[in-house]
């Protein structure tokens, strides 16, 4: 009833200012939500999960599971504030509630967090029950932190199916965010390796999954941040990055490439889902 009085008045006040005023902005009316959905909107508004978007930019997501770390934490936070670098962190919900002040500090300097459940079971193997006692609680926890709720959640493991993500969306209003660059970093393969592989994999669009409670991985970072910074990456967060998808081109054509290509362009990224235990 509000919304469609509000509306009304909207459009009335819309015409009153389109006579009055030619090529103004356009009516307040098409801020608010759910009043009329936008003609055009986003791709990325219907889409539940994401592995990778396609961007047009050096836009690239890093996400650090698993913490947050009273030790390594800080220390990555350090690290990214050195390189303007945003990041997501999506927490364990008992270690959240034990650092709620690494999270304040963290949405402080401009990052996110997101869920990761409270205890890191496998999702997909559990109840419905089960898996809503997981979030619920872990989403207690951020917002006792830092006073909001959280929009994003990590499942552990990658672990959960179609139907949990409709629910999960439908019922805590989340996305489900996975990864496409994972160096499986808890696999502790050495700081050179974890480096490596993220310089390898990381493109336009990329989120990539590393993990907050491993020593070497913070040590991995200084060298792997000096490099993306190096090759023009960006790190936002997420939600940010979400917000910057753009529908994906049609995929090329079998045709070879163009003799020439400079080393350095990056490859258009078509994800594969992520096939290993990480997250
Ligand atoms: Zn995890």
């Amino acid at each position: 009833m509000f919304a469609r009085l509000s509306l009304a008045f909207s459009l009335i006040s819309y015409l009153w200012l389109q006579g009055s005023f030619a090529q103004n902005d356009p009516p307040a009316a098409e801020q608010s939500d759910r009043v009329a959905p936008a003609p055009s909107a986003s791709p990325a508004s219907a889409q539940i999960t994401f592995e990778s978007v396609y961007v047009d930019g050096p836009y690239i997501a890093l996400t650090f599971d698993d913490g947050p770390n009273a030790n390594l934490t800080p220390k990555l936070l350090n690290m990214l504030a050195a390189h303007h670098f945003k990041a997501t962190f999506f927490v364990v919900g008992q270690n959240a509630a034990d650092h709620p002040d690494i999270l304040r500090r963290a949405i402080h300097e401009g990052h996110e967090v997101g869920n990761h459940s409270w205890t890191h079971p496998n999702l997909g193997k559990m109840s419905d029950d089960g898996v809503r006692r997981e979030l619920q609680k872990t989403d207690d926890a951020i917002f006792a932190a830092i006073g909001k709720h959280p929009t994003l959640m990590r499942p552990p493991y990658g672990s959960i199916t179609a139907r949990q993500k409709r629910w999960i969306h439908d019922d805590f209003g989340y996305r489900i965010i996975l990864w496409d660059v994972d160096p499986l970093d808890w696999k502790r393969p050495g700081p050179a390796v974890v480096t490596s592989r993220i310089l390898k994999e990381t493109h336009p669009g990329s989120i990539v999954l590393a993990h907050d409670i491993h020593p070497p991985t913070i040590e991995a970072m200084a060298s792997t941040f000096d490099q993306l910074e190096r090759k023009g990456f960006k790190s936002v967060t997420v939600s940010e990055l979400l917000t910057m998808a753009k529908p994906r081109p049609p995929k090329a054509t079998a045709t070879p490439r163009a003799t020439g290509t400079p080393a350095t362009s990056p490859p258009v990224h078509s994800s594969p889902a992520p096939a290993n235990p990480g997250g």
